[in-house]
């Protein structure tokens, strides 16, 4: 397909991370229902709930190759995952179920998937890494940290996603996933 010279190269906006099955969608839903109501804000589908590992951000589209081959090159081993907190983010204005304690080898897959990018020749910002799904955001208040029903994920994949704007939030589309192993 031709592109115009004003467009410009396809984009495409692309994040690794922990993608859930629709069975701990249920569970990641029935242990936050209560919560997410009580704060108000917008409401993020449960279709849409995700642990982001690395966002890498716009990748031109003859790029898009390189950040598969750069996940390809990935080692790193199943783990279990715990969430098992709801606290609020401000600035960011968002709340979140997050794990107070990250797997080591959850730290080593983030770390895996940065240096891979890396020598791939993908520019990475800064990015302090602690496990959360967003379940609202625009959060009208802050909440007090609490603890939550623990939710317990055995992680054997990873996956590449894009996001694109759509009229109600972010739409997403899993573009590969990845075995640990
Ligand atoms: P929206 O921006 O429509 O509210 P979203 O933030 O979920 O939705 P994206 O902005 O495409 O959609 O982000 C995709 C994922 O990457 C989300 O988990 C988001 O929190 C995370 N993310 C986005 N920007 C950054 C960033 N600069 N640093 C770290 N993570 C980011
Ligand atoms: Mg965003």
């Amino acid at each position: 397909m031709s592109e115009s010279i004003e467009a410009g190269p396809a984009q495409h906006r692309l994040f690794f991370a922990l993608w859930p099955d629709d069975a701990l969608r249920q569970q990641i839903e029935r242990n936050t229902c209560q919560a997410i109501k009580e704060a108000g804000g917008r409401r993020i589908p449960a279709g849409n709930f995700h642990v982001t590992l690395v966002f890498i951000g716009e990748v031109p589209e003859q790029q898009v190759a390189g950040v598969i081959a750069a996940a390809c090159e990935v080692r790193a081993q199943p783990f279990a995952l715990t969430l098992d907190m709801l606290e609020s983010w401000t600035g960011a204005d968002v709340l979140v179920y997050s794990g107070e304690q990250a797997p080591p080898a959850l730290g080593a897959l983030v770390d895996r998937l940065r240096i891979s990018l890396l020598r791939h020749q993908f520019k990475l910002q800064r990015q302090t890494f602690k496990p959360h799904i967003t379940l609202v955001r625009r959060l009208p208040r802050r909440l007090p940290k609490r603890p939550l029903a623990a939710l317990q994920w055995p992680v054997s994949d990873f996956a590449l996603v894009e996001s694109r704007g759509g009229p109600d939030g972010s739409i997403y589309t899993v573009i590969g996933r990845w075995p640990l192993a």
